[in-house]
């Protein structure tokens, strides 16, 4: 069994119905358990600025499948919630990133753990710490002390 954590976001549509729904998709995820999740939280984009806030929370799964396997698994989830791609840090139905899985660091085509920029986020570390409060990024550091460094980024807890 392996622990991984799982990011989500959206701004588009209904936010708050979509990371419900997403949670309950997971849950049902061959050989997964959802562990946990955290509160939600209202965030400024990053990126391309000109949209609608998020809405981010962090999902804990304890899963047997391996890290692809998950990640495909995640992406069908978003799929059947209708994210259409259209250029980087667009607006988005629904986003599943796969930030950690395990201690595990895996740098191959179409899967980077941890999520490369994972580190860099409060709307991610904020989420996660909840979740773990003395959690490690394996080859980063503490999550607590990254996110210090993001002290200037607009996050909103709600609930
Ligand atoms: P972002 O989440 O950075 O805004 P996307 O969700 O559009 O961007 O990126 C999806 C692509 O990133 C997919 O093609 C996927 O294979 C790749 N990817 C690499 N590592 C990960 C990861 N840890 N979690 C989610 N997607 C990943
Ligand atoms: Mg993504």
């Amino acid at each position: 069994m392996n622990r991984a954590y799982v990011g989500l976001g959206a701004n588009l549509g209904e936010p708050r119905r979509q990371l419900t729904e997403a949670l309950t998709a997971m849950s049902g995820l061959p050989e997964t358990r959802l562990a946990g999740h955290s509160s939600f939280y209202r965030t400024a984009p990053v990126g391309h600025a000109d949209q609608p806030e998020f809405l981010n929370a962090v999902a804990a799964l304890d899963t047997r499948l391996a890290p692809g396997v998950l990640l495909e698994g995640l992406q069908g989830i978003e799929r059947r919630h209708g994210r259409e791609r259209s250029f980087p840090n667009a607006p988005r139905t629904l986003d599943l990133d796969l930030l950690l899985f395990g201690e595990e660091q895996i740098a191959r085509p179409g899967l980077t753990v941890p999520h490369p920029r994972m580190q860099e986020r409060a709307f991610v570390l904020q989420p996660l710490l909840e979740l773990d409060p003395e959690i490690s990024i394996p080859g980063k550091g503490k999550a607590s002390t990254l996110l210090c460094a993001c002290a200037s980024q607009k996050i909103e807890r709600i609930d």
